[in-house]
């Protein structure tokens, strides 16, 4: 006899804040029609998403000299470097600036404290757009690191008066180390900003909590989306396997009918209506 399969799907799977409000914003862009449109790197990391609106016309580049000057131009929600945005506008482009809220609120606090004389150390990945964008706010004086081993290496002129903060998909933990260790080590009071978003703990820490009640996870999501592979990496390090999709049509079927109680996820990029259908066709695998 065959019985339904037991599927549990994390509330927290699907866009967070900040890539709803710009994707938002884009598609008003697209439907009010008009001059060609443009994003700075694809808006999402998403390529289902991302062949929807090559489609609709929107096109992606990054480099600003490819972009023509009566374009529009949505700035994506990792935000932008200060002098690229400044060369936009010098050449007339319209900007919609889709960086998300807690990404420019970071931005403006760098921006304060560098102000007032202090030097930026900031937790975050050297070659990520959104690390660029804040270190852009820092006027040369900062210093980004990946971890606490690789903040030990760096040399740090005590003279100067410093403020600590991070790339908004760390992990707190780490960076709660990192400030113990230089306050220790600076012997002065250390500014912390709480630049930290919890939209990825929380997707994470759901993903735990389900891997313990499951024998397989699917995580649905671009392969090249950072937060979705994460999520797959957490539960493979509880010990359960996680099976990474992009597309319904990738679904292990076979694999799935053998299994008992299966979990489904998705990263921040994934859109819900892509989630329903993988969720749809996991209720529909019947067990043995
Ligand atoms: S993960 Fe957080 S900071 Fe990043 S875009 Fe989403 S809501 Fe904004």
């Amino acid at each position: 006899m065959s019985e339904k399969r037991q599927i549990i799907r994390a509330e927290t799977a699907g866009f967070c804040m900040g890539v709803d409000l710009a994707l938002r914003k884009l598609d008003r862009l697209v439907s009010e029609g008009g001059q060609p449109v443009f994003t700075l790197g694809p808006i999402i990391h998403n390529p289902q998403v991302m062949s929807g609106y090559a489609r609709q016309g929107v096109s992606v580049s990054d480099d600003i000299r490819q972009i023509p000057n009566q374009a529009r131009v949505v700035i994506r929600a990792h935000g932008i470097p200060v002098d690229l945005e400044d060369s936009l506008l010098a050449r007339g482009v319209k900007l919609v600036d889709a960086t998300c809220p807690r990404v420019k609120r970071a931005q403006r606090l760098i921006q304060k404290h560098t102000a007032a004389g202090e030097h930026l150390l900031l937790l975050g990945e050297p070659d990520h757009p959104e690390v660029r964008g804040l270190l852009s706010y820092a006027d040369q004086k900062a210093h980004v690191f990946e971890g606490l081993s690789d903040l030990r290496g760096l040399d740090l002129d005590t003279r100067n008066s410093y403020f600590l903060a991070a790339q908004t998909t760390q992990d707190r933990g780490e960076f709660n180390k990192i400030m113990e260790y230089l306050q220790g080590y600076l012997q002065t009071s250390l500014p912390v900003l709480d630049t930290i978003c919890d939209a990825t703990r929380q997707r994470q820490q759901e993903a735990l909590a389900i891997a313990h009640q499951v024998e397989l996870m699917v995580v649905v999501g671009g392969y090249n989306s950072g937060n979705t592979r994460r999520l797959a990496q957490v539960v493979d390090g509880v010990g359960v396997e996680s099976i990474h999709i992009e597309q319904p049509g990738e679904l292990p079927l076979e694999k799935l009918r053998s299994a008992g109680k299966i979990g489904l996820t998705a990263g921040a990029s994934t859109p819900r209506s892509l989630i329903d259908v993988v969720y749809c066709k996991l209720l529909e695998i019947e067990g043995t």
